[in-house]
């Protein structure tokens, strides 16, 4: 089987990548909805990838790997290999867990970090009366996940929160050591949020990037009789070029609560130094940022030989981000907790995806499914409809 073609359309604002074939099937794979200015990015593979065997993914893999990055610009690299491994599946007539090491479950559990309501504001009832929503939502998540401080509007909106300054322009760009008053408004709020929850549903947190490592210590500490999940993304993480693995360490060491990061980071080599020095407690890869699907299988495999959990990211990778979880999820080893369910949206994004159960969480959880490559497609006739006039060509 040879690639003849690479093709890329946006969704909503989902980029969707095609690879075609000499065989008359095609692998699909998508990148974040957050990231619609990366189709050039995704055809500039093209060149290095025709005439190859989509079947021998990591040949070809090893042709583009290395022109990738951190978030954003590992995406593109990412859904060409979920559409690989989805070419790969269909060719031999098997599900992708197959060709991953077969599957270690049959459901997968997922956590919820895109069944989202507005926050009225950033006060502790706010977020109480908020998470009580998403508690009642009929997932029934075992898990949920919630912004606070640096991740989202608290600490622009409540008053004296931080030494520094709010900052605009690229994301989170806003970093300080945080006031007194500060630091206990987000543990008031954390607090709130677990008198909603009590012991039945885990409450993760995701903070930042933008803690000081002192800061990231204190809050750590104060929420250790609460029992949080994890604190995810304190000191570096979503858009954050690098690491910093000893900082990560310092505020791991001190403290009980589970620390949490990684969504931004491109390849397993850029995860070495967190695991080895077993820097946070849990790491949490996205497939649609990592490199893909083998690589985060790649990450888990090695964070399991180090006492460190998996929770990949996911919030934004759409339909065809969410089969490629699933069989990801399928494979990984023990250190699993469970990934980022990710929805469709607009809404119609679930009119044009075949092969999804229904509903697609049962309590937490997805059953995983059976058909060859990811197991979903792209129905042509409804998906037509959403194509932007410069992707007429998508399908032919
Ligand atoms: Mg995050």
């Amino acid at each position: 089987m040879k690639i003849t073609d690479l093709k890329c359309a946006i969704f909503g604002q989902n980029p969707v990548v095609r690879i075609v074939t000499d065989q008359g099937i095609s692998g699909y794979g998508e990148v974040e909805a957050s990231k619609p200015y990366l189709k050039p990015h995704v055809l500039y593979y093209k060149q290095y990838i025709l005439g190859e065997d989509p079947t021998d993914v990591e040949r070809v893999m090893l042709k583009i790997r290395k022109l990738g990055s951190f978030k954003p610009w590992g995406s593109a690299v990412s859904a060409i290999e979920m559409a690989l491994w989805d070419l790969a599946g269909k060719a031999a007539g098997l599900p992708v867990y197959k060709l991953l090491g077969g599957k270690v479950r049959d459901q997968v559990r997922v956590y919820n970090g895109a069944v989202r309501f507005p926050l009225a504001d950033s006060s502790p009832q706010a977020h109480a009366e908020n998470m009580a929503k998403m508690k009642e939502s009929p997932e029934r998540f075992s898990i949920i996940k919630q912004g606070i401080a640096f991740h989202g509007q608290m600490h622009s909106q409540v008053p004296n929160f931080m030494y520094g300054e709010v900052r605009s322009g690229s994301p989170y760009a806003s970093r300080s050591l945080l006031t007194e008053q500060g630091l206990k408004h987000v543990v008031a709020c954390v607090e709130a949020m677990k008198k909603v929850l009590g012991d039945e549903v885990g409450l993760a947190l995701d903070c930042g990037p933008g803690w000081t490592v002192p800061d990231a210590i204190r809050l750590a500490k104060a929420v250790e009789p609460l029992n949080v999940m994890w604190l995810e993304d304190m000191l570096t993480g979503d858009y954050t070029p690098y690491v910093q693995a000893d900082l990560y360490r310092e505020v791991t060491r001190s403290t009980t609560t589970p620390i949490h990061t990684g969504e931004q980071i491109y390849l397993r080599q850029n995860f070495q130094e967190l695991i080895e020095k077993r820097a946070v407690s849990i790491v949490g890869p996205d497939p649609c940022d990592v490199g893909g699907i083998a690589e985060l299988k790649w990450v888990a495999e090695y964070a399991d030989l180090h006492g460190v959990l998996m929770a990949p990211h996911g919030t934004g990778n759409g339909l065809l981000g969410l089969a490629a979880l699933v069989q990801v999820a399928a494979a990984m080893p023990q250190n699993y907790i469970a990934f980022e369910y990710p929805m469709g949206r607009p809404e119609w994004w679930y009119d044009i995806v075949e092969g999804l159960p229904d509903p697609i969480v049962k309590n937490s959880f997805i059953q995983v499914w059976d058909r060859p490559g990811m197991g979903i497609e792209l129905n042509e006739k409804a998906a037509r409809k959403y194509l932007r006039e410069e992707d007429g060509d998508f399908f032919d």
